[in-house]
């Protein structure tokens, strides 16, 4: 069968031929994959940038945004059936007795280090046709969703990020309403955090670099959020323009933006920090203003990787609703789909907001 892999060493991407998995045993399931999201982290290890193969291979299978069905079951399994519609979590926990994240299933929070992801780091993804894992790693997708599952994996973070949200903020000594949010940046993860805030009822203002006429504003619009451009309003006026934000959702990985906002952040405001950075110089920013008013204001940052099972049982759910409340927003989110063939050249040139590399059926 074939796999999209990675050769970090060679500096190579390619289509290659790789042995089917063997027949599913214990709790294990065979996954056919139909779909595959390509994200800023696949491009990163396309450029050789981040990913790290399994030990002793010489390449990375990529792919961590996967949609499948099952296709055979282990004689153990009880969660799913043959023909069952999935999505696939990333983490795998470390080893390390302990680390008590993994050791309670929440990789997510590991703290040793030692996690393993697929498609990313140390274990091969899903840019191939069938793949083995155990029943606890999928998690089962209506089939109205078929067209629009790839979008679960990016939207688990958004989920997490909720859930984070709210275990913070139950630090104020009332109970919060629904707030104002402002996200940064109208790629994958800003726009599905968009989507998965103004779905809950958040007043959602989405502030990011394309033009107030350009099509992801108007995504941006079709949902029911606000959209603001850096063309018409610098990162200094924001604060001015949009007027006190509960929660600033940080998806675009530059610590200029991320911190360069932070002053529109209301008094007890939550900044949530998604992206992560690649290398840059070092960057000038007012520390001494922005420390004092995260001091005097009681303002909280967090930040937020992966997801666990639950937040991704999570993502499905606003991915149902917000495909009942705002369909055309969702499928706007996918820009293209492409054949495996075409993949290489797609991690190369994005396309648009979402891309999805076509394998099995959908
Ligand atoms: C993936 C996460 C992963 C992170 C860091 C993201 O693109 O969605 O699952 O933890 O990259 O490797």
């Amino acid at each position: 069968m074939r796999a999209l892999a990675v050769y970090p060493d060679r500096h190579i991407t390619q289509i290659i031929e790789i042995a089917e998995p063997p027949p599913p045993r214990g709790h294990e399931v065979l996954v056919r994959v139909h779909e595959v999201g390509i994200c800023g982290t696949d491009r990163d290890i396309a450029d050789f940038h981040y990913g790290e193969p399994p030990p002793g291979s010489d390449h990375l299978i990529l792919g961590h945004e996967a949609v499948g069905e099952i296709a055979d079951i282990g004689e153990d399994v009880s969660t799913v059936r043959i023909g069952d519609l999935v999505v696939l979590t990333v983490r795998r926990p470390c080893p390390d007795p302990g680390c008590r994240a993994c050791r309670v299933g929440r990789q997510d929070f590991c703290t040793t280090g030692d996690f393993t992801e697929r498609g990313i780091k140390q274990v091969h993804g899903y840019l191939t046709e069938l793949v083995l894992d155990d029943e606890h790693n999928v998690v089962a997708v209506p089939p109205q969703l078929t067209a629009v599952a790839a979008l679960v994996e990016p939207l688990s973070i958004a989920a997490k990020a909720a859930e984070q949200a709210q275990a913070v903020q139950r630090r104020l000594p009332w109970e919060q309403e629904k707030g104002r949010i402002l996200v940064l940046g109208a790629g994958p993860v800003g726009m599905l955090g968009a989507l998965a805030m103004t779905v809950t009822g958040f007043d959602t203002i989405v502030y990011s670099r394309e033009s107030d006429d350009s099509p992801r504003a108007d995504r941006v619009r079709e949902m029911g959020a606000t959209y603001l451009s850096t063309d018409q309003t610098p990162i200094a006026k924001l604060p001015a323009v949009t007027g006190p934000i509960d929660v600033i959702y940080e998806a675009v990985g530059v610590p200029a933006v991320a911190f360069g906002a932070i002053e529109a952040l209301s008094p007890n405001g939550l900044l949530i920090l998604t992206g992560i950075p690649g290398p840059a110089e070092p960057t000038a920013l007012p520390l001494d203003r922005i420390m004092k008013t995260i001091v005097l204001s009681n303002q909280a940052i967090v930040g937020t990787v992966n997801a666990s099972r639950s937040a991704f049982a999570l993502a499905v759910q606003r991915l149902e609703q917000a495909m009942y409340l705002v369909p055309q927003s969702v499928r706007g989110i996918i820009t293209k789909r492409v054949p495996l063939d075409a993949a290489p050249d797609t991690l190369r040139e994005p396309h648009g907001v979402k891309d999805i590399v076509q394998i099995g059926r959908t």
